[in-house]
Protein backbone atom coordinates (compact mmCIF):
# COMPACT_ATOMS: atom_id res chain seq x y z
CA UNK A 1 0.00 0.00 0.00
CA UNK A 2 1.17 3.27 -0.56
CA UNK A 3 -0.32 6.51 1.35
CA UNK A 4 0.24 9.53 0.42
CA UNK A 5 -0.89 12.46 2.92
CA UNK A 6 -1.56 16.26 2.90
CA UNK A 7 0.66 17.15 0.22
CA UNK A 8 0.44 21.27 -0.70
CA UNK A 9 2.31 23.59 -2.62
CA UNK A 10 2.31 27.36 -3.62
CA UNK A 11 4.11 28.77 -6.76
CA UNK A 12 4.53 32.32 -5.40
CA UNK A 13 0.86 33.06 -4.33
CA UNK A 14 -0.54 30.35 -6.59
CA UNK A 15 -1.70 27.31 -4.18
CA UNK A 16 -2.21 24.38 -6.56
CA UNK A 17 -2.40 21.53 -4.22
CA UNK A 18 -4.19 21.82 -1.19
CA UNK A 19 -3.94 19.19 1.78
CA UNK A 20 -3.70 16.21 -0.91
CA UNK A 21 -4.39 12.80 0.48
CA UNK A 22 -4.59 9.52 -1.73
CA UNK A 23 -3.70 5.96 -0.49
CA UNK A 24 -3.39 3.74 -3.50
CA UNK A 25 -3.17 -0.14 -2.95
CA UNK A 26 -1.04 -2.30 -4.63
CA UNK A 27 -2.07 -3.21 -8.52
CA UNK A 28 -3.99 -0.21 -8.17
CA UNK A 29 -4.13 1.89 -11.80
CA UNK A 30 -5.07 5.50 -10.54
CA UNK A 31 -5.81 7.91 -12.89
CA UNK A 32 -5.65 11.71 -12.34
CA UNK A 33 -7.73 13.84 -14.85
CA UNK A 34 -9.32 17.58 -14.37
CA UNK A 35 -8.81 20.84 -16.43
CA UNK A 36 -5.40 22.39 -17.53
CA UNK A 37 -3.21 23.94 -15.06
CA UNK A 38 -4.85 22.42 -12.16
CA UNK A 39 -1.88 20.44 -10.55
CA UNK A 40 -2.07 17.07 -11.92
CA UNK A 41 1.77 17.13 -13.22
CA UNK A 42 2.70 19.11 -10.01
CA UNK A 43 1.66 16.57 -8.10
CA UNK A 44 3.04 13.84 -9.94
CA UNK A 45 6.42 15.62 -9.20
CA UNK A 46 5.83 16.29 -5.92
CA UNK A 47 5.28 12.32 -5.22
CA UNK A 48 8.52 11.65 -6.63
CA UNK A 49 10.16 15.02 -5.34
CA UNK A 50 11.32 16.39 -8.55
CA UNK A 51 9.32 19.16 -6.96
CA UNK A 52 9.18 20.20 -3.21
CA UNK A 53 5.85 20.31 -1.68
CA UNK A 54 5.71 22.73 1.30
CA UNK A 55 4.02 19.48 3.36
CA UNK A 56 3.44 16.01 2.37
CA UNK A 57 4.12 12.42 3.44
CA UNK A 58 4.74 9.62 1.23
CA UNK A 59 4.54 5.88 2.92
CA UNK A 60 5.83 3.17 1.12
CA UNK A 61 5.79 -0.63 2.39
CA UNK A 62 5.07 1.01 5.88
CA UNK A 63 8.25 3.47 5.33
CA UNK A 64 7.08 7.04 6.29
CA UNK A 65 9.00 10.16 4.58
CA UNK A 66 8.55 13.86 4.80
CA UNK A 67 8.51 15.11 0.83
CA UNK A 68 9.33 18.66 2.63
CA UNK A 69 12.73 17.64 3.77
CA UNK A 70 13.87 14.57 2.22
CA UNK A 71 17.24 14.52 1.04
CA UNK A 72 20.41 12.69 0.48
CA UNK A 73 20.31 8.63 1.57
CA UNK A 74 16.15 8.63 1.89
CA UNK A 75 15.59 10.63 -1.56
CA UNK A 76 17.94 8.24 -3.45
CA UNK A 77 15.66 5.51 -1.55
CA UNK A 78 12.47 7.23 -2.81
CA UNK A 79 13.61 7.42 -6.54
CA UNK A 80 14.58 4.10 -6.70
CA UNK A 81 10.60 3.20 -5.76
CA UNK A 82 9.34 5.52 -8.46
CA UNK A 83 9.97 6.07 -11.70
CA UNK A 84 8.68 8.54 -13.81
CA UNK A 85 7.49 8.58 -17.56
CA UNK A 86 7.18 12.14 -19.02
CA UNK A 87 5.19 13.33 -21.71
CA UNK A 88 8.07 13.64 -23.73
CA UNK A 89 9.96 10.59 -23.27
CA UNK A 90 13.18 12.36 -22.04
CA UNK A 91 15.80 9.59 -23.46
CA UNK A 92 19.40 10.29 -22.85
CA UNK A 93 19.89 11.46 -26.35
CA UNK A 94 23.66 10.72 -26.71
CA UNK A 95 22.66 6.57 -25.74
CA UNK A 96 21.22 3.79 -27.40
CA UNK A 97 17.85 2.37 -26.23
CA UNK A 98 20.05 -0.14 -24.78
CA UNK A 99 22.07 2.03 -23.12
CA UNK A 100 19.00 4.21 -21.66
CA UNK A 101 17.44 1.45 -19.83
CA UNK A 102 20.84 0.29 -18.50
CA UNK A 103 21.33 3.80 -17.05
CA UNK A 104 19.41 3.75 -13.78
CA UNK A 105 20.50 -0.03 -12.76
CA UNK A 106 24.17 0.96 -13.16
CA UNK A 107 24.18 4.09 -11.71
CA UNK A 108 21.12 3.91 -8.89
CA UNK A 109 20.76 -0.07 -8.34
CA UNK A 110 24.77 0.13 -8.54
CA UNK A 111 24.33 -3.02 -11.19
CA UNK A 112 27.13 -5.15 -12.95
CA UNK A 113 27.24 -4.37 -16.25
CA UNK A 114 26.51 -7.73 -17.39
CA UNK A 115 23.61 -8.01 -15.49
CA UNK A 116 22.16 -4.76 -16.34
CA UNK A 117 22.28 -5.14 -19.87
CA UNK A 118 20.38 -8.60 -19.29
CA UNK A 119 17.73 -7.15 -17.56
CA UNK A 120 17.47 -4.06 -20.09
CA UNK A 121 17.17 -6.48 -23.08
CA UNK A 122 14.25 -8.22 -21.69
CA UNK A 123 12.31 -4.84 -20.52
CA UNK A 124 13.18 -4.16 -24.33
CA UNK A 125 11.64 -7.35 -25.56
CA UNK A 126 8.70 -6.38 -23.01
CA UNK A 127 8.09 -3.30 -24.92
CA UNK A 128 8.74 -5.11 -28.37
CA UNK A 129 11.74 -3.03 -29.42
CA UNK A 130 15.00 -5.58 -28.71
CA UNK A 131 15.42 -5.03 -32.60
CA UNK A 132 15.94 -1.00 -31.54
CA UNK A 133 18.07 -1.97 -28.97
CA UNK A 134 21.28 -0.14 -30.59
CA UNK A 135 19.09 3.01 -31.89
CA UNK A 136 19.59 6.52 -30.91
CA UNK A 137 16.31 8.20 -30.36
CA UNK A 138 16.84 10.28 -32.91
CA UNK A 139 16.11 7.28 -35.09
CA UNK A 140 13.07 6.29 -33.52
CA UNK A 141 9.38 7.57 -33.40
CA UNK A 142 8.08 8.80 -30.49
CA UNK A 143 5.87 5.87 -29.96
CA UNK A 144 8.87 3.94 -30.02
CA UNK A 145 10.77 6.30 -27.56
CA UNK A 146 8.25 6.76 -25.37
CA UNK A 147 8.03 2.44 -25.31
CA UNK A 148 11.75 2.49 -24.56
CA UNK A 149 11.01 4.97 -21.43
CA UNK A 150 8.63 2.63 -20.35
CA UNK A 151 11.06 -0.17 -20.32
CA UNK A 152 13.57 2.17 -18.63
CA UNK A 153 11.42 2.79 -15.89
CA UNK A 154 10.15 -0.69 -14.87
CA UNK A 155 13.37 -1.95 -15.33
CA UNK A 156 13.59 -0.18 -11.71
CA UNK A 157 10.71 -2.53 -10.40
CA UNK A 158 9.38 0.57 -9.14
CA UNK A 159 6.72 0.35 -6.26
CA UNK A 160 5.04 3.30 -8.09
CA UNK A 161 4.86 4.08 -11.89
CA UNK A 162 4.20 7.66 -12.74
CA UNK A 163 3.43 8.45 -15.89
CA UNK A 164 2.56 11.92 -16.75
CA UNK A 165 0.34 12.34 -19.93
CA UNK A 166 2.27 9.94 -21.74
CA UNK A 167 0.45 9.97 -25.16
CA UNK A 168 0.15 13.95 -25.71
CA UNK A 169 2.99 14.47 -27.61
CA UNK A 170 2.37 11.72 -30.01
CA UNK A 171 1.04 11.84 -33.62
CA UNK A 172 -2.36 10.14 -33.33
CA UNK A 173 -1.55 7.00 -35.01
CA UNK A 174 1.28 6.54 -32.41
CA UNK A 175 -0.71 6.53 -29.41
CA UNK A 176 -2.24 3.30 -29.80
CA UNK A 177 1.06 1.30 -29.33
CA UNK A 178 2.15 3.34 -26.07
CA UNK A 179 -1.10 2.55 -24.22
CA UNK A 180 -1.00 -1.01 -25.12
CA UNK A 181 2.49 -0.80 -23.64
CA UNK A 182 0.89 0.82 -20.42
CA UNK A 183 -1.83 -1.58 -20.33
CA UNK A 184 0.09 -4.60 -20.59
CA UNK A 185 1.80 -3.19 -17.29
CA UNK A 186 -1.16 -2.79 -16.02
CA UNK A 187 -1.93 -6.31 -15.92
CA UNK A 188 1.64 -7.28 -15.19
CA UNK A 189 0.52 -5.77 -12.11
CA UNK A 190 2.08 -2.69 -11.49
CA UNK A 191 1.00 0.02 -9.42
CA UNK A 192 0.44 3.26 -11.11
CA UNK A 193 -0.43 6.80 -10.81
CA UNK A 194 -1.43 8.46 -14.65
CA UNK A 195 -2.24 11.70 -16.13
CA UNK A 196 -4.15 10.91 -18.86
CA UNK A 197 -6.76 13.05 -21.21
CA UNK A 198 -7.72 9.62 -23.04
CA UNK A 199 -10.07 9.47 -21.56
CA UNK A 200 -11.23 6.29 -23.29
CA UNK A 201 -8.12 4.59 -22.42
CA UNK A 202 -8.72 5.80 -18.40
CA UNK A 203 -12.16 4.19 -18.73
CA UNK A 204 -10.25 1.06 -19.84
CA UNK A 205 -7.31 0.20 -17.69
CA UNK A 206 -7.75 2.61 -14.93
CA UNK A 207 -9.02 0.65 -11.69
CA UNK A 208 -9.64 4.47 -9.78
CA UNK A 209 -10.05 7.96 -11.23
CA UNK A 210 -9.89 10.88 -9.16
CA UNK A 211 -10.53 14.46 -10.18
CA UNK A 212 -8.25 17.21 -9.39
CA UNK A 213 -9.73 20.46 -9.29
CA UNK A 214 -9.17 23.62 -7.17
CA UNK A 215 -6.27 21.91 -4.69
CA UNK A 216 -8.17 19.51 -4.14
CA UNK A 217 -9.66 16.12 -5.04
CA UNK A 218 -13.30 16.71 -5.77
CA UNK A 219 -14.23 12.95 -7.38
CA UNK A 220 -12.59 9.32 -6.03
CA UNK A 221 -14.10 6.50 -7.59
CA UNK A 222 -14.14 3.72 -10.05
CA UNK A 223 -14.25 5.23 -13.96
CA UNK A 224 -18.24 3.91 -13.69
CA UNK A 225 -18.60 5.84 -10.57
CA UNK A 226 -16.64 8.98 -11.78
CA UNK A 227 -17.61 9.18 -15.66
CA UNK A 228 -21.02 7.97 -15.31
CA UNK A 229 -22.45 9.43 -12.01
CA UNK A 230 -20.11 12.61 -11.04
CA UNK A 231 -21.87 13.79 -7.36
CA UNK A 232 -19.73 17.24 -7.93
CA UNK A 233 -20.97 19.81 -9.78
CA UNK A 234 -17.79 21.69 -11.61
CA UNK A 235 -16.98 17.82 -12.45
CA UNK A 236 -20.61 17.57 -14.19
CA UNK A 237 -19.59 20.44 -16.06
CA UNK A 238 -15.85 19.17 -17.20
CA UNK A 239 -17.60 15.99 -18.53
CA UNK A 240 -20.14 18.27 -20.89
CA UNK A 241 -17.39 20.35 -21.91
CA UNK A 242 -14.67 17.47 -23.30
CA UNK A 243 -18.09 15.27 -24.91
P1 LIG B 1 -2.05 20.46 -17.79
O1 LIG B 1 -3.31 19.64 -17.86
O2 LIG B 1 -2.13 21.64 -18.68
O3 LIG B 1 -0.79 19.66 -17.96
P2 LIG B 1 -1.63 20.44 -14.90
O4 LIG B 1 -2.90 20.04 -14.22
O5 LIG B 1 -0.59 19.40 -15.07
O6 LIG B 1 -2.01 21.10 -16.30
P3 LIG B 1 0.46 21.90 -13.54
O7 LIG B 1 1.44 21.87 -14.63
O8 LIG B 1 0.69 21.02 -12.38
O9 LIG B 1 -1.03 21.67 -14.09
O10 LIG B 1 0.37 23.41 -13.05
C1 LIG B 1 -0.49 23.80 -12.01
C2 LIG B 1 -0.35 25.28 -11.77
O11 LIG B 1 0.94 25.56 -11.22
C3 LIG B 1 -0.45 26.15 -13.01
O12 LIG B 1 -1.12 27.33 -12.67
C4 LIG B 1 0.98 26.42 -13.38
O13 LIG B 1 1.09 27.64 -14.05
C5 LIG B 1 1.64 26.47 -12.03
N1 LIG B 1 3.05 26.04 -12.08
C6 LIG B 1 3.49 24.81 -12.41
N2 LIG B 1 4.83 24.73 -12.33
C7 LIG B 1 5.25 25.97 -11.95
C8 LIG B 1 6.54 26.53 -11.68
N3 LIG B 1 7.66 25.81 -11.78
N4 LIG B 1 6.58 27.83 -11.31
C9 LIG B 1 5.46 28.56 -11.18
N5 LIG B 1 4.22 28.08 -11.41
C10 LIG B 1 4.11 26.80 -11.79
MG1 LIG C 1 0.36 18.60 -16.74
Amino acid sequence: MIEIKNISKTFKNNKVLDGIDLTINQGDVVAIIGPSGTGKSTFLRCVDRLEKPETGTITIDGETQDLAHIHGKDLTELRKKTGMVFQNFNLFSKKTALQNVMEGLIVVKKMKKEEAERIAREQLKNVGLLDHANHYPRHMSGGQQQRVAIARALAMEPKLLLLDEPTSALDPELVGEVLDTIKKAANEGYTMLLVSHEMSFVRNVATRVIFLDGGKILEDGTPREVFGNPKNERVKEFFTKIN
